[in-house]
């Protein structure tokens, strides 16, 4: 069959791309069933139906046009973006990583030159990225479970493929939630599997960084993996209380502030033991974490984490104060200044916690009092400079658009009224 021409489209294929869009996964299901219908078909602009549900955010869609054999490389668009590209423009963390799972290629670019990572941190979806840029096919990993070369042996157990490959694909890098997931799995926690599993890390980051596209950001977040499990192994064999002991002494704060100097230490250790010494990511986070006290901000934790997944915003999400894990909304219902996922994390930090609980309490009635005078103060001031801003964005909503300028109005001219009917 030759390949699709753009705007060729045959007439169920131009239904086609509208029951997608429509989102009617059984009309689109049987339309995929007749004879003049190509999975790949192009519309005039180049799109294929699976970058049309990529971009539309359709989940279910781009999981039927996959099965039915989408191509996920498809490159005719006319800007040259892909599936990938666009399921990191919608927004959709299932879809990207559907998008990744099936074998989509990370590192093409679009006529501006730009990945689909770089497309998705353009337009703000971070999730996207960390998603991508923290993507390791299973297929690469079971790789070393065959054996190589003159090996009789694998380097890696089949066994320990799908745990290790789970703990590689976590976007939480937060130590403690590391070794929860090697704790987890029986077959990962023993020594002779974490050793086995650690030296497959160090190899893949040698990998990553001697391929001819060299990624530095996978060879550092393989390297980490590798010290947390090193960590691990050396906790099996040497203490009584295993990998408990380990969570224990990564969660321990110290007495003055409850800073978990361990953790901050371990993590810095790790970064400083990276073999390629020449890496400019390396080069980067030394100097991002070198100038820093510890217990100041930037954490060595925060910085790599930025670095490996891109995530910046460590404050605008809630992020569990035990295992790191984002969407923690328990809060400790004495200082109400730590979060946790749930009981299981709280029980596991509380033996450090207690001891800085009540002087956070103390901060917290301090800073709301401090808070409440200052808010009772401004609030004559702040009316009388509101309306002059007020007044000022309405002179400029007459030259720009009226559309995002009476948006701003509405929102500026919201706290005066409040606080009119305060007073
Ligand atoms: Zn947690
Ligand atoms: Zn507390």
């Amino acid at each position: 069959m030759s390949s699709p021409k753009k705007g060729d489209l045959s007439p169920s294929e131009k239904e086609l791309f509208q029951v997608i869009t429509a989102g009617n996964v059984q009309e689109a299901s049987r339309l995929l069933g007749c004879k003049d219908v190509r999975v790949n078909c192009l519309d005039e602009y180049g799109m294929t139906p699976l970058m049309h549900a990529a971009y539309k955010g359709k989940a279910d869609m781009c999981r039927l046009l996959l099965q039915h054999g989408a191509d996920v490389n498809c490159n005719e668009h006319e800007h040259g973006y892909t599936a990938l590209m666009f399921a990191g423009l919608s927004g959709k963390t299932d879809i990207t990583w559907m998008m990744l799972d099936a074998g989509a290629e990370t590192d093409v670019v679009n006529s501006v030159g730009r990945t689909a990572a770089q497309m998705a941190a353009f337009v703000g979806q971070h999730d996207c990225v960390t998603v991508i840029n923290n993507f390791f096919s299973r297929a690469r990993l079971d790789y070393y479970t065959r054996p190589q070369g003159l090996e009789k042996e694998p380097k890696l157990p089949s066994k320990l493929a799908g745990p290790l490959h789970k703990v590689i694909m976590s976007t939480n890098l937060n130590p403690v939630k590391m070794v929860m997931l090697v704790k987890e799995n029986p077959l990962l926690a023993e020594v002779e599997a974490l050793e086995k599993c650690r030296r497959v890390m160090e190899l893949i980051c040698e990998k990553c960084i001697k391929q001819q596209d060299m990624n530095e950001v996978l060879a550092m977040k393989m390297h980490y993996i590798s010290c947390v499990l090193g960590k691990c192994a050396s906790f099996l064999k040497n203490r009584e209380d295993k990998l408990d002991g380990l969570v224990k002494s990564l969660l321990k704060g110290r007495d003055s502030d409850g800073f978990p100097v361990y953790e901050e230490k371990f993590i810095r250790e790790c970064i400083r033991k990276f073999p390629y010494c020449d890496a400019t990511l390396l080069q980067q986070l030394v100097r991002s974490i070198a100038p820093v006290d510890i217990g100041n901000d930037p954490t060595a934790l925060s910085v790599l984490t930025q670095a490996i997944t891109g995530q910046v915003g460590f404050m605008d999400a809630e992020f569990c104060t035990s295992c790191g894990e984002k969407g923690a909304e328990k809060r400790c219902s004495i200082c109400k200044m730590v979060i946790y996922c749930d009981q299981d994390c709280q029980k596991m930090h509380w033996f450090t916690h207690k001891k800085v609980c009540k002087q956070l309490q103390d901060q917290r009635e301090a800073q709301e009092e401090e808070s409440a005078r200052l808010r009772m103060q401004q609030t004559n001031d702040e009316s009388a400079a509101v309306q002059e801003a007020t007044d000022s964005i309405q002179e400029l909503s007459v030259e720009n658009s009226s559309e995002v300028a009476s948006l701003d109005v509405s929102e500026t001219s919201a706290p005066p009224s409040a606080a009119a009917a305060d007073n």
